[in-house]
This record gives structure tokens, sequence and C-alpha cells, in this order.
């Protein structure tokens, strides 16, 4: 009987996978620093944000138009009309785009206008919508679900690469625990256990983990300690204001702060942003 999760297994002495987007690799010496809002909100909003993240030395801007929000009445996401604006704003200052799918009816959408599809969560184990996306060729970003363990991630990262997707980066973004401290826990040990198990890129959303912007430059730090590829961050230059998430957007100055950390850091471990 195959492995369940052949295709995404690191073989003895295999090479990692280096994943081209645009003008950048994601996996290998390099790491990756993915930020922008929760929500796009509005053209403004979104533009606002891609310059500063920007500026900050980001490459790649974040930000979702279909929402997966717990209650029915929170904002629920521009839509197809927010992809737009994402990618209007990304292409004025040179910036890629990753944001999340919910529902494969839009991919035609999603496949004009971003250049990473980001499935959720809460999705990670939709296997229609996972068969989809094994079909395209383009990247996924594939979060951990908060309920899911590392062999199921990695089960579910095998959908799409049996489906004739190989461009796969994987997201630690926190699990559920019985700690009250932070929305949820950020599971540190995915990143080395991951990263000995496959040769998929793996990166980390410490925004979700911890939902307070305080710890988020510590988390984000660790994620580099511990080997990730790279980082999903939110950020917002009006976080009281934000329609989703606020309290653990990072500003504008603690954004460009911690990257310049990062990229210290990343030197001395002979890596680079
Ligand atoms: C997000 O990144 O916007 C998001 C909803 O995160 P998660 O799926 O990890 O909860
Ligand atoms: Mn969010």
């Amino acid at each position: 009987m195959k492995k369940p999760y052949e295709l995404v297994s690191l073989k003895d002495g295999g090479s990692k996978t280096k994943i081209k987007v645009g003008n950048i690799k994601i996996g290998g010496q390099k790491f990756v620093v993915m930020a922008g809002p929760c929500s796009i909100e509005d053209r403004a909003q979104v533009r606002a944000i891609a310059k500063f993240v920007k500026d900050a030395g980001a490459t790649v801007l974040r930000g979702g138009a279909f929402k997966p929000r717990t209650s029915p009445y929170s904002f629920q996401g521009l839509g197809i009309s927010g992809l737009k604006h994402i990618r209007e704003a990304a292409d004025e200052f040179g910036l890629l785009v990753v944001s999340e799918i919910m529902d494969a009816r839009f991919l035609d959408s999603f496949l004009q206008y971003v250049d990473i599809i980001q499935v959720g969560a809460r999705n990670m184990q939709n296997f229609d919508l996972l068969k989809e996306l094994g079909r395209i060729q383009k990247p996924v970003l594939l979060k951990r679900g908060f309920g899911n363990t590392v062999e199921e991630l990695l089960c579910a990262a095998e959908y799409l690469l049996s489906g004739g997707n190989s461009e796969v980066i994987l997201c630690e973004r926190g699990i559920k625990t019985f700690e009250t401290g932070t929305r949820s826990t950020l599971d540190i040990s995915a990143i080395p256990i991951l990263k000995s198990k496959t040769h998929l890129p793996v990166i980390v959303d410490p925004s979700h983990a911890a939902g307070r912007r305080d710890i988020v430059p510590a988390l984000s730090r660790a994620a580099l300690a511990a080997g990730a590829d790279g980082l999903l961050l939110e950020v917002h230059h009006r976080p009281t204001t934000a329609l989703c998430d606020g309290e653990q957007a990072l500003l504008p100055k603690q954004l460009k702060t911690l990257v310049k950390d990062l990229d210290a850091m990343a030197r001395v471990m002979n890596r680079s942003l």
C-alpha cells in the first residue's frame, strides 16, 4: 500500500521544493514576508496598506475578499471587487497577491487576479475544493486546520500534488488548546517536524495564532529561528476601525521594525529576506 502522503514526503537525499512566483522564490535560503489586512475593505484601504507593506520590505500582499466569518452577521468580504482592488494595489507597488478561496465556483477570478491561492484553516479538509485546486497550475498556500494534526495537513497537501499541482506552500497558524491567553496556540514544533517530513516550503501565520499584536513579533522571530520559510502577517494602518481582526494587526512601524529584525536574524542563519 502507498504511504498516505507519498508525493509530499521528503525522500532520503531528496531536494526541497522551491516555488517560483513572479520574481520571487519561496523555499530554500530565502525567507518570504507576506503581509496585509485581514480583509480588503475598500480600494483606498488596500492601497494605503500595500504602500507601507512595500516600504517595510515585504514582497507579497495578503488580503481576504471572501472571508470565513464565525457569525453570518460579520463582514463577509467584498468578493470579486475585492480581488480587483488588491490586484490593482499590488501592481502599483510591485507586490504579489495572496488571497483566500472558499468556493471553487470563483476559481476563474482567482486565476485572473491572484498569484497565490490561499486555502484557509476551515477548508483544509474540504477535499472537493482541494481536488479542484489540484487541477490548476498556480501556487496554493494551504493552512493547517486548527483542529488538525501535522499528518492530516500532509494528507491534505497530497490531494493537491496527486491532482497534478506541485506548487504548494504549507502554513502553520496555531491550533486550539486549553490556553486562553492567545486565540490559538502556535505549534512551533510543527515547523521542524514538517521540514523533516516534507520537501514543501513551510510558512507561519503568527497573527491568527496570537490574536493579539503585542506578541506577533516574538512569534515571528521564533518561526524564523525554528526554520520556517516565511511569514503571513496581518497589518493595518487603522486597526481600531478594521472590519476584521484589528486586535492582531501590526501597525506600519511595527512591521518595519520586525522586517529589519528578521533580516538581521536571517543573515546570522545564512539566509536572507
Ligand atoms: C486568514 O488568513 O485570513 C484566515 C482566515 O486565517 P485562518 O484560515 O488561518 O483562520
Ligand atoms: Mn484575519
